[in-house]
């Protein structure tokens, strides 16, 4: 490896591989079990009996780290509490069609159109993508990826999901329902898969047959993330450690401004930085930005490019800053590194949009120690770090900031970093 950053001893995750040998999370809470009982209850209603069991997979808040995964590069997310729920019963009958042993049948208590659940289903035997529409192509793509493995057959089953991740908003609740089915289904089947091994086949199920051309971030924070831990990956080691992040114990919250916009351009613009990415890689003579050096001289790209390179270099820097700072035990001090990388997305890669400026503007203005988008961009949520006294100021002035322009209000909520997805026990 040739880049500046993984010649740094910091540069490389510590403890990757202990949690695969520790094993996973034991998700538990009263919150959580008092949830999945009635999660369970609602199962029976819908289906006519009793589900094996209830599992969960939560949403994330990626802390720093935008658009370095595809760069090779490090990320910092948390898994949140917030989390899909999937309760779930292996189909013991024969036979086939409706009821039969071949098919899956899932229901979500999520339904905008009002209809109560939200239904969808699929032969189990190799769906192909494209054909199961709508939410059911998530759970679909994972029995389609666990239906290459050899040796495992995956017979029908009844899902019923229900989800606190909000939809859309950037915390990933799409990876949080794979993540889930993916669990329920390896404990299930007893497939004994590990954590890392998890995290490549939810994401091939989210590129093969989703056809989202995501990286490995969200699912990795969903499964090994740790209650008070953020989650250091590098992107192309796939290497991991937790690192602290206290935010409660150091009287700090983190507040999710959810503008609740969606920007049309959010996909192309998302595709063309790769491109730009990848291009300005290959005329710098590396395979990925990951190994340009700092003191680069940039100036052989044209000026676009060459910000956007700025960004993913600089991006990388934060990211490893910010793991010695809490390392340190630091976590007050991470918030300038959260409002430089806002700068960097907003005018170096250009993927911010005036929601979320205005987000992060009137939180700092409130007295936030740090704010950024986080996620994609073009949309989605802001993080906000924030001392607990200020907490109420900062969601005051930030909801007037908003009802200055406009009719449309954010959802402003606090997050802590949760544990990774597991089984709920009874
Ligand atoms: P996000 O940033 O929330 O992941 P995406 O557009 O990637 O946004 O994923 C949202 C999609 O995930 C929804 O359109 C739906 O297909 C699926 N999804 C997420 N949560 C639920 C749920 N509770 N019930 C049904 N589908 C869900
Ligand atoms: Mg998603």
């Amino acid at each position: 490896m040739t880049s500046r950053h993984s010649r740094e001893p910091t540069a490389t995750p510590a403890g990757g591989q202990d949690l695969v040998r520790t094993g996973p999370p034991e998700p538990v809470g009263a919150q959580d079990r008092a949830r999945a009982a009635r999660l369970a209850e609602r199962f029976a209603e819908v289906y006519g009996h009793v589900p094996d069991g209830v599992w969960r997979a939560p949403g994330r808040v990626n802390l720093i780290g935008e658009h370095t995964d595809y760069n090779e590069g490090f990320v910092l997310p948390f898994a949140i509490d917030r989390s899909a729920m999937v309760a779930v019963r292996l189909r013991r009958d024969t036979g086939t069609g409706v009821g039969g042993r071949d098919v899956v049948e899932l229901a979500s208590t999520y339904a905008p159109d009002g209809s109560g659940l939200s239904r969808a289903g699929f032969p189990v035997a190799g769906p192909a993508p494209g054909s199961v529409p709508g939410w059911g192509a998530y759970p679909a793509g994972v029995v389609s990826v666990l239906t290459g493995l050899d040796d495992v057959t995956v017979p029908g089953f009844e899902l019923l999901l229900d989800s606190t991740v909000p939809v859309g908003a950037g915390l990933s609740s799409s990876h949080a329902v794979e993540v889930a089915t993916m669990v329920a289904l390896d404990d299930l089947l007893g497939l004994g898969l590990d954590r890392p091994a998890m995290a490549r086949m939810t994401q091939r199920a989210e590129n093969e047959f989703v056809g989202a051309p995501t990286g490995i971030m969200d699912q990795s924070a969903s499964l090994m993330g740790r209650t008070g831990s953020a989650l250091f990956l590098d992107c192309r080691s796939l290497a991991t450690e937790l690192v602290p992040l206290p935010v409660a114990e150091h009287g700090l919250r983190v507040l999710v401004i959810d503008t609740k916009v969606a920007h049309s351009h959010a996909d192309g613009g998302y595709a063309a930085r790769r491109a730009t990415c990848e291009r300005a890689a290959a005329a710098l003579g590396v395979d990925s930005l990951r190994d340009v050096p700092a003191e680069t001289d940039l100036g052989a790209l044209d000026e676009e490019s060459a910000r956007r390179v700025r960004h993913v270099l600089t991006e990388n820097r934060r990211v490893l800053q910010c793991v010695q700072l809490l390392r340190k035990g630091d976590v007050a001090g991470v918030g300038d590194l959260l409002t430089a990388s806002h700068a960097s997305l907003r005018d170096d890669y250009e993927v911010s949009c005036p929601e979320l400026d205005l987000a992060v503007d009137t939180a700092l203005t409130a007295g936030a120690l740090g704010a950024r988008m986080t996620g994609g961009g073009f949309g989605g949520s802001a993080i906000a770090l924030v001392p607990a006294a200020r907490e109420e100021q900062v969601r005051d002035a930030v909801l007037r900031g908003f009802a200055d322009v406009g009719p449309a209000a954010p959802d402003i909520f606090t997050v802590l970093p949760a544990d990774g997805a597991g089984r709920v026990p009874e």
